[in-house]
């Protein structure tokens, strides 16, 4: 590493660093080729995220098990590939960035995983101000054309342009289900590859919360109740109660994920036995969750109507239980 290269990544940290401290590794963010869904990045585009992901924090697979599972951008550059010329015929252009980690014991494993080329899926998420149609140049759903559609032997494609701000970007495991079927769900302006951001729709509804929840919950109290049936001995019951309160802490997990604005697929995820540890590692995982504008977090709970049917007052007693964590 030369001492410039060093120089721009002290720019970014809170003490000088060493040589020896570092582990650089560099990623391709995104290019102008047409995507999945149709779409690309605009050559102007690509210049304004070199800029706007320059000092950008990136997570692994949204992990927060280690403390330095985390790397930042310290230089991009935006790449022509000569021999590539994109499906619409223009030169092919990647954004490339080179990045850095502080070595610690916590992430060894991490850094032999990239050195191994194991973690080398990207995805990124920004802000798209204006999308508008390859073929006439309206704004997107303002002509006539459909993106993938051909027109006069021209495949019409919607172009991404006016990056107003990134908001992330993180590696994630080479999924298996890529391309199969993986719903974006931004609105507006929002734009990435297969982001959580995208992925999680954030629960802004008493009903949305239950929807999620109710599943899962009801799953185990059906699991308990079988269990009840008939005699439990001193060593069942025991088994039954670390049971339920290993139900009891996945509930405050999934409470503490909603409340934080925390995917519920990563509820589980969170550490801790009493709901101060999974609060605090739910405060460090919510860091990286980035929210559509309105967002608001997901609503308490209020008077749950009694029934006479035992297994909807055992839902509804678990339901309490959650709340009253
Ligand atoms: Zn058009």
């Amino acid at each position: 590493m030369d001492s410039k290269e060093l120089e721009k990544i002290n720019r970014f940290t809170r003490r000088e660093i060493t040589e020896d401290e570092l582990y650089t590794f560099s990623v391709i963010l995104c290019d102008n080729e047409v995507d999945r869904d149709m779409e690309r990045f605009s050559d102007a585009a690509l210049e304004v995220m070199k800029e706007t992901f320059l000092g950008k924090t990136g997570i692994f697979d949204h992990d927060t098990k280690g403390r330095n599972q985390s790397a930042r951008i310290y230089d991009t550059q935006v790449v022509s590939v000569p021999e590539r010329v994109t499906s619409y015929g223009a030169p092919f252009k990647q954004l490339k960035a080179s990045a850095y980690m502080i070595r610690t014991e916590g992430n060894r494993d991490l850094i032999a995983e990239i050195d191994g080329g194991i973690k080398k899926e990207v995805s990124v998420s920004c802000a798209v101000e204006r999308i508008v149609c390859s073929i006439c140049g309206a704004a997107e759903g303002k002509c006539g054309h459909q993106k993938g559609e051909t027109y006069d032997g021209v495949m019409c494609h919607m172009i991404l342009d006016g990056i107003t701000d990134a908001y992330e970007w993180s590696f994630v495991a080479v999924p298996a289900q890529r391309g199969a079927g993986v719903t974006k769900r931004y609105k507006g302006n929002k734009k990435g590859g297969k982001t959580m951001e995208q992925e999680f729709v954030p629960i802004q509804t008493q009903e949305a919360f239950e929807t999620a929840v109710s599943e899962r919950v009801a799953a185990a109290v059906q699991q308990t109740e079988k269990r009840f049936e008939g005699w439990v001995s001193p060593e069942a019951a025991a088994a039954l109660t670390k049971e339920r309160d290993d139900s009891r802490n996945v509930c405050l997990k999934m409470k503490i994920a909603a409340e934080k604005g925390i995917p519920l697929e990563l509820a589980e995820k969170l550490s801790g036995d009493t709901e101060e540890s999974i609060r605090a590692d739910a405060d460090s995982l919510a860091k990286y969750v980035v929210h559509e504008k309105g967002y608001a977090p997901s609503p308490i709970f209020t008077g749950e109507q009694t029934s006479s049917d035992p297994m909807t007052q055992a839902y509804q007693e678990l339901i309490t239980v959650l709340n009253n964590n």
